[in-house]
């Protein structure tokens, strides 16, 4: 008996004329002869040739599409167009029927919609076996970067009873009894008598925490899960999303712009190696989904395109400043065409502002510094001009803000200056505050959202189509 091989690894065989097993799922069978097998191995299918003069008439009614098959049979070169090599089944096993009455993925085309819908079959489809393998990739690439520099990879909690920026809407946590929720004697609600005796929500950040790692380790990142119950239905968010999170002492924002930088280049590099097929498949799907476009919509460029002016191009960096004075003159906001006029100095850019500024006017990834402190959370790093601390955005085209980063105010007295005008408890983050009593030092973080990461190298359109199981208001069905 001879060991599963991978359709991947049979289709690059060297070697013919040997005895495989091979195992799979039937994408397509015609002429009662021709199996396409698929293991999501890769994109492309193994041909299986059935003997259908020689095999029962009840078993090859059996091979509908779905269907899980085990194969035995011999590799050789093929002689048809299409593939290099094929098996000649010598004999098949049916593992699992597929009703083809009721299966719902029919090799025809299903619309994105329909697929999430179906979320427990649609790994079943070329597209996203290819955006699966492909994301697979990218996480092993975060990891494979850090580790390559030393990094520490830090678990930070899910639980969490800091809501790190203040801003996120936060999914509480607690195992009381919601038909019964204990109250105090003052009719508040007594977290006393919770899990965890205080109130408790998912985190919206591992950033604190990892600060608290890079106080001693030095360089340090994070990557896991992370939730938000923003009541956004975009697509480009999720309330359960992943995301990537460096903390290193020492850096400056520069420091930390440089950081960002390679890391993307390396991670879009390194898929781009590892799934070439993936990525080929997925530029020919958007090609098609643009041809549906008005010319003036078509971007310009193709999927494998960008990815590669993405690598070979230097990242724009200018302040938040400068970039407010190429808004203001820009045709758009003359024009009114921004559905938020640029008021001034000291407004928060829209999705639509960044993505003027990216693939309208620079054309290429740019990274936005120095934002108004009003805007920016309380733990970045205060400027000398009194005004902007040392906020660092990266705006990717078609995505807008990718990567979200700073310096960390490491001064304890500024620090606490900015926590009171901005009410942020003290006293609830004493932990966080001793770092910059004991030993402080200057250092600096961002955190990179995986599935926008994913989104921008499969040139998918929604983030919910990124993620196994996408999690948005009213759906976690799967
Ligand atoms: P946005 O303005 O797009 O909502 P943000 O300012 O809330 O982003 P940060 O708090 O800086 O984002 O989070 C860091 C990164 O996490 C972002 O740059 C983005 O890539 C990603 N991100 C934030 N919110 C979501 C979400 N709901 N779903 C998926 N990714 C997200
Ligand atoms: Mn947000």
């Amino acid at each position: 008996m001879s060991q599963r091989v991978k359709i991947k690894a049979l289709l690059q065989s060297q070697q013919t004329d040997i005895d495989v097993t091979v195992k799979g799922w039937v994408r397509a069978f015609r002429s009662n002869r021709f199996i396409a097998l698929n293991d999501g191995s890769t994109n492309n299918n193994i041909q299986i040739v059935v003997d259908f003069e020689n095999t029962d008439p009840a078993l090859l009614k059996r091979v509908t599409v779905g269907a899980a098959l085990s194969v035995v049979g011999k590799l050789i070169a093929s002689q048809g167009k299409g593939q290099t090599v094929e098996v000649i089944a010598t004999d098949i096993e049916i593992l699992g029927d597929s009703d083809p009455e009721k299966y719902p993925i029919q090799p025809k085309k299903h619309s994105l919609e329909f697929l999430r819908e179906n979320a427990h079959l649609r790994f079943r489809t070329s597209t996203f076996g290819a955006i699966f393998r492909v994301r697979n990739s990218l996480a092993f690439a975060v990891h494979q970067f850090f580790q390559e520099r030393g990094f520490i990879y830090l678990h930070t909690p899910v639980i969490t009873a800091s809501d790190a920026e203040g801003a996120g809407e936060t999914f509480h946590v607690t195992n009381f009894d919601l038909d019964n929720i204990p109250k105090t004697d003052t009719g508040e609600i007594d977290f006393k008598q919770d899990f965890f005796g205080r109130p408790t929500n998912l985190t919206v950040s591992g950033q604190l925490e990892g600060e608290l790692g890079a106080m001693a380790l030095s360089d340090v990142y994070t990557f896991g899960p992370t939730f938000r119950a923003e009541n956004s239905n975009t697509t480009r968010h999720l309330a359960e999303f992943w995301m990537i999170e460096p903390e290193v002492a020492f850096n400056s924002l520069d420091d930390n712009m440089d950081l960002a930088e390679e890391m993307l280049k390396y991670v879009i590099k390194y898929a781009l190696d590892k799934n070439a097929d993936d990525i080929e498949f997925l530029t020919q799907r958007l090609e098609e989904e643009e041809k549906q476009k008005p010319q003036n919509e078509r971007s310009e460029m193709t999927l494998l395109e960008k990815l590669q002016f993405c690598l070979n191009h230097d990242f724009e960096r200018l302040t938040y400043t400068e970039a407010i004075d190429i808004l203001k003159e820009s045709t758009p906001n003359k024009k009114k065409k921004f559905q938020y006029p640029i008021e001034g100095w000291g407004t928060d850019l829209q999705s639509e502002h960044e993505r003027y500024l990216v693939e309208k006017h620079f054309k290429k990834p740019v990274i936005l510094t120095d934002y108004p402190k009003e805007i920016k959370a309380f733990y970045m790093r205060q400027n000398d001009d009194g005004k902007t601390v040392g906020a660092m955005d990266i705006l990717f085209p078609g995505i807008g803000e990718i990567i979200g980063g700073s310096a960390r105010e490491e001064r304890l007295d500024k620090l606490e200056q900015r926590m009171d005008e901005m009410d942020i408890p003290k006293d609830e983050l004493w932990w966080y505050l001793d770092t910059r009593r004991f030993g402080s030092c200057p250092h600096a973080g961002f955190g990179l959202g995986f599935e926008r990461l994913v989104l921008f190298v499969t040139g998918m359109g929604n983030i919910r189509d990124v993620i196994p199981f996408p999690r948005f208001p009213k759906n976690a069905e799967f």
